[in-house]
């Protein structure tokens, strides 16, 4: 099998977000039959959706190709997301780690299981601009380019995080 561009969306809003991304960036670096070949930068967001008084979410993209099909993608995703310690209770609630599967490709698919493109990625800056960020000239299946989709408005602010002051 060719490998396959595949793009993931990570956040975490628990137990030090900024480690849990980094940490993520590498997990999926490590994961058989994946080679991560971009990491966007990071952003930090206000919570959408979910119960209220969430901390803040520390959110980016990675883009991986793999061999991996997109099921056994998603679910290496979700073993991921449990050994960083996540806990499903309440949709849309804080957690340690969100692994999404946004693109596999060009592919689309409409599963409960497996939606692609994830079904909210156009709305969300969150998702939007990191993706942007690594891979510019992008077109997401059934909506457009991502330059149109980020210009369409109106999106939520995100902030970039700042990079820690070198010391020494
Ligand atoms: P959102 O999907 O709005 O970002 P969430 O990430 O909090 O919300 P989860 O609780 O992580 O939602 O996932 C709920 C279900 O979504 C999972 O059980 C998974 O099977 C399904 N799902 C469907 N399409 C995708 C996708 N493209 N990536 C990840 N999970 C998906
Ligand atoms: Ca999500
Ligand atoms: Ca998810």
């Amino acid at each position: 099998m060719q490998p396959v561009r595949a793009y993931i969306g990570i956040g975490s809003n628990l137990d030090n977000p900024v480690a849990q991304v980094q940490r993520a960036f590498q997990a999926l670096d490590d994961l058989p039959a994946c080679a991560n070949i971009a990491c966007s930068p990071l952003y930090r967001t206000a919570p959408v959706g979910g119960p209220p008084g969430q901390p803040d979410y520390i959110n980016a993209v990675a883009a991986l190709d793999t061999v991996l099909t997109a099921d056994d993608l998603l679910k290496a995703l979700q073993a991921l997301e449990t050994v960083q310690g996540r806990i499903r209770a309440v949709r849309w609630g804080a957690r340690t780690l969100d692994l999404d599967l946004l693109l596999y490709g060009q592919m689309t698919r409409d599963d409960p299981w497996l939606t692609l493109p994830h079904p909210r990625l156009h709305q969300r800056a969150f998702v939007l601009q990191p993706l942007h960020d690594i891979a510019p000239n992008l077109t997401i299946p059934g909506r457009g380019t991502l330059t149109e989709l980020l210009a369409s408005g109106p999106l939520q602010a995100i902030a970039p995080l700042e990079p820690p002051p070198a010391t020494g």
